[in-house]
């Protein structure tokens, strides 16, 4: 297929924001998608390959940059002060492209395979000489681009499509080109993408038109499975009403969620944003063989910190680094250990077990899990009606250094990638919030240089970034000095990746640079990538800021390595809590 046309349906839907113009304008383009063309659906999402695949194209803009000048023949200073004025890399190639294009003739046409082609070898380019192989790759392909492909082909490398496609509307709109929104269609559709996260095998099963083919999709031990998600509960009262009595009530871990498979002999780990840390955590590895009984399975886990010495737990802001640590492995594992919590399982001795009810699944997982606190043992759980019990439940989890309770639903299946109402969480008075950087402002004096007060921001409805304040402290001035005694290559990775709690204004600012989007003044705006903690010390409405409210001293507590963007806390958990707080104030 020739890449025009996607490029020219890219320009169509991001024409509309409504979302039933998108989905007839997706559907139509859909229909007549040819089998062939079935990786195209992972362009639509400005992805390469499926979701659950670690390769991505990860350019960053000045790369991008760079290959936009190489293409057309400006130097680089000049495409840098067309990106200043224009703030839109994209823009920025459209521009440069037809004005060139006006004295040149294109060199080839572009087709959709040419560009998969070119942009699947970039995330598999590693060594010396990568960057220049990189930019001959991407050059390659602007040269044969017309002005409009050269605009979508440039969002597409640095991951901003802005076209508005999320996964529900892919959904949608295949239940409206191949079932002709069948009643049910939809939600088959979803669990078919929730169970392979394969837009394109998704896409192959409906070109059949059969619905009864998604049947034949299955859990797959070894393929990354998203979690299930938790909702919110103000109350234990307000916890009993939606997930109805009796429930579990178990404690809420502090630590970072894990999903953990075993095909055999080969065993492997993977966070909530599907990325694979089976190397990260060798001593689990060897828990799982040991005391976990059978031969295949997919586990839901938290891991949990603690201290070795006193065997206290500790918070997950001080064992984050242990998710993206490549070196020095073992003596990471000795200084932060981790206790495994296994509180679900998904699949079991090839069988899926997501449509069984939470009560069975839950008295599999305490039939197979051997306890060996501090290294693997199941959720601490009791099954009751009793609004007392479970008060005093959460208490005590929250006198272990836990973070409050969840409450499940005993007959409620598993879903994948969804935020549902029969799992609970429960915590107390909440300050404390998972937001996004999407801006920040440059420093004075010792902070010149740096960024020193960073916006951060919520999730708005329809999956939109909304600003709710500015957070400048619990960064450090300085960053840490290693001894000299620290190896090079460790000493790249603590500066680059995550430190946890303890991060400088430098590093912050290093770590954001890739996504700056568009500077001015001393202010920048900051593609949202990166997510971090804060705790606050109240909510106010304010007219500042697009979502309405404002954080009152808002603190960073560490960085979210393991969080996506898209699962920050949302507008309407930033409500909730002005609402909670406001009832606080009143009762006292
Ligand atoms: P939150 O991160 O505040 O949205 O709360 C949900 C998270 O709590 C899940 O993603 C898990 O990582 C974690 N968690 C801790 N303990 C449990 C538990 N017993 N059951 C389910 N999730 C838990």
């Amino acid at each position: 297929m020739k890449y025009l046309k996607l490029a020219e349906f890219y320009e169509e839907a991001g024409g509309t924001t409504k979302r039933l113009e998108k989905i007839e304008i997706l559907s139509k383009f859909l229909k007549q998608l040819d089998e062939r063309d079935r990786d195209v659906l992972y362009l639509l999402m400005g992805d390469i390959y499926p979701e659950y695949d670690d390769r991505k194209i990860g350019i960053s803009n000045q790369l991008a940059l760079k290959c936009i000048a190489k293409s057309t023949g400006i130097n680089e200073k000049d495409v840098l002060k067309e990106w200043r004025n224009i703030g839109d890399l994209g823009k920025v190639a459209e521009k440069l492209v037809s004005n060139k294009k006006q004295s040149t003739l294109r060199s080839q046409v572009l087709t959709t395979s040419k560009v998969i082609d070119n942009l699947r070898r970039l995330p598999r380019l590693i060594g010396k000489g990568t960057v220049s192989k990189k930019v001959s790759l991407i050059t390659e392909l602007l040269t044969s681009a017309s002005s409009l492909e050269a605009l979508y082909l440039v969002r597409t490398l640095i991951g901003d499509l802005r076209i508005g496609v999320k996964e529900s509307t892919i959904r949608d709109s295949i239940s409206s080109a191949f079932f002709n929104r069948e009643d049910g269609a939809s939600k088959k559709i979803q669990d078919a993408i929730d169970k392979t996260n394969d837009i394109a095998a998704v896409f192959d099963i409906a070109g059949k038109k059969k619905l009864s083919g998604f049947n034949k999709l299955k859990l797959e031990v070894g393929k990354p499975i998203k979690v299930m998600l938790a909702g919110k509960a103000l109350t234990i009262k307000d916890a009993f009403v939606s997930v109805g009595k009796p429930c579990a009530v178990e404690y809420k871990y502090d630590g970072f969620r894990m999903l953990i498979h075993k095909d055999g002999e080969k065993i492997m780990f993977f966070t909530r944003n599907l990325e694979n840390v089976s190397n990260q955590f060798p001593e689990i590895v060897g828990y799982i063989k040991k005391y976990v009984k059978g031969k295949s399975f997919v586990l839901d886990s938290e891991a949990v910190g603690f201290n070795k010495k006193t065997k206290e737990y500790r918070p997950f802001q001080e064992i984050s680094q242990r998710i993206r640590r490549k070196y020095n492995i073992e003596k990471l594992q000795d200084e932060l250990p981790v206790e495994l919590t296994v509180f679900d399982i998904l699949f079991y001795e090839g069988k899926s077990l997501l449509s069984e009810p939470f009560e069975k699944r839950s008295a599999l997982v305490r039939k197979i899990v051997q306890n060996h606190p501090y290294k693997i043992v199941t959720s601490k759980q009791i099954i009751t009606s009793d609004e007392k019990k479970a008060e005093a439940f959460y208490k005590k989890a929250l006198g272990d250094n836990q973070e409050g309770a969840m409450f499940k639903n005993l007959s409620a299946g598993y879903q994948p990638g969804r935020r549902v109402g029969h799992m609970l969480k429960i915590k107390p008075e909440s300050k404390d919030l998972d937001l996004v950087i999407t801006g920040g402002e440059y420093g004075t004096g010792k902070r010149s240089g740096w960024l020193s007060s960073f916006i951060l921001s919520c999730r708005g409805k329809k999956g939109e970034f909304l600003e709710v304040g500015k957070m400048g402290t619990g960064i450090k001035e300085k960053p840490t000095v290693l001894p000299s005694s620290v190896k090079d290559a460790e000493r790249k990775e603590k500066s680059t990746l995550d430190t946890g709690a303890d991060i400088s204004f430098n590093e912050l600012t290093e770590k954001l640079k890739p996504y700056f989007l568009k500077e001015s003044g001393r202010t920048v705006k900051i593609k949202p990538k990166i997510v971090v903690s804060v705790t606050y010390q109240e909510i106010q409405k304010s007219p500042n800021y697009n979502s309405g409210f404002a954080l009152r001293f808002p603190r960073f507590t560490a960085l979210r390595p393991d969080r996506s963007a898209n699962s920050v806390s949302t507008l309407e958990e930033l409500k909730k809590d002005y609402d909670s707080q406001k009832r606080n104030w009143r009762y006292g």
